[in-house]
């Protein structure tokens, strides 16, 4: 099969590999690229030494199905690209997507088939109405999700979200699909003016007012913004690291906003399985809207390409097709 090859920082090209020769086989329609794909073509990321495809937001048909599966050859299916296990202690002391015992996908896929174990079609495989590029985006909104279950209010009366990649857009859509009223600081003028375009109020940088939103959610990998911004948290809200940043970085913060304020600070970091589910119906629910985040396509074969121009801010989610 044809595969977008990842061979060392800054390169990709396209391979002949060998086909899947798993019991349960997804030929692959589409799978968008995510941040953690765009660092690891950027600098490297000790999960996945190259050579190596990489991609795991994707949905395709049903290629090869064991008999009496539930599935047949053609049916359209989205895939998770893990599931946690549901039995160890992070899993049944209610923080399933700190589960120590996940299954994984275990190859990547801007490629043309990617294969599985007939165990994982229980866990981590659902069936969609149509392969459509919409359902690449569950997995990036079950992080999302996991990130919103983290705030200290579930329905805010105001958010803002610093920096609007294509995580952070798609926080900004969630926002405003559920009627909240929500800012966008982004200073790269093309994805602020996209933000805007959906109607959404977006500014190139503060000073935003003190205290005035109950959700405050870190979009971008520079820890200053966490102590420029805590004090645009309102009493008692909630200031969310979505962005992951350094294990040895230190954040500055002012004592008296998480004392007398109230004010958390709080962490999310992938999704788990009941984020995925509420995702698939989030996109099933609010496709047209969800889907604008996705600014381009690209044949496989261009994939570099468009890895360069994720790379220079030019776009939100792109998505590849085999
Ligand atoms: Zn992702
Ligand atoms: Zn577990």
């Amino acid at each position: 099969m044809k595969a977008l090859v990842y061979t060392g920082v800054g390169q990709l090209e396209m391979q002949d590999c060998p086909d899947p020769t798993d019991e349960f086989v997804v030929k692959v329609a589409g799978c968008g690229i995510c941040g953690t794909d765009l660092k690891t073509y950027q600098k490297g990321h000790h999960l996945f030494r190259p050579p190596t495809i990489l991609g795991h937001e994707f949905c395709g048909t049903v290629w090869k199905a064991p008999a009496d599966c539930g599935y047949a050859v053609g049916d359209p299916v989205l895939v998770a690209p893990y599931t946690e296990c549901g039995k160890c202690e992070r899993c049944t002391s209610g923080t399933p997507e700190m589960c120590q015992d996940k299954s994984y996908v275990e190859t990547g896929a801007f490629c043309e088939y990617v294969g599985m174990p007939a165990s994982y079609l229980q866990k981590g495989v659902f069936r969609i109405p149509e392969a459509d590029d919409a359902y690449t985006l569950v997995e990036p909104l079950a992080c999302v999700l996991n990130g919103m279950d983290h705030l200290r209010s579930k329905s805010p009366r105001r958010a803002l979200v610093v920096g609007s990649g294509p995580m952070g857009a798609l926080f900004a859509l969630l926002f405003s699909t559920r009627g909240i009223p929500v800012t966008v600081i982004e200073p790269a003028r093309l994805r602020r003016e996209a933000v805007a375009g959906w109607g959404i109020d977006a500014r190139e940088s503060g000073p935003v007012e003190d205290g005035a939103y109950d959700a405050v959610i870190i979009a971008v990998n520079k820890r200053e913004l966490v102590t420029d911004y805590l004090k645009a948290v309102a009493d008692g809200g909630t200031l969310l690291m979505f962005s992951g940043l350094g294990r040895d970085e230190m954040v500055c913060m002012d004592a008296y906003s998480i004392h007398y304020r109230e004010v958390t600070i709080s962490g999310s970091f992938g999704y788990a399985m009941p984020h995925f589910r509420q995702a698939l119906d989030l996109v099933g629910e609010h496709r047209e809207q969800l889907s604008r985040v996705i600014t381009h396509e690209f044949p496989l074969e261009d994939g570099k390409k468009a890895f360069e121009l994720l790379a220079a801010g030019q776009a939100f989610k792109i998505v590849l097709h085999p």
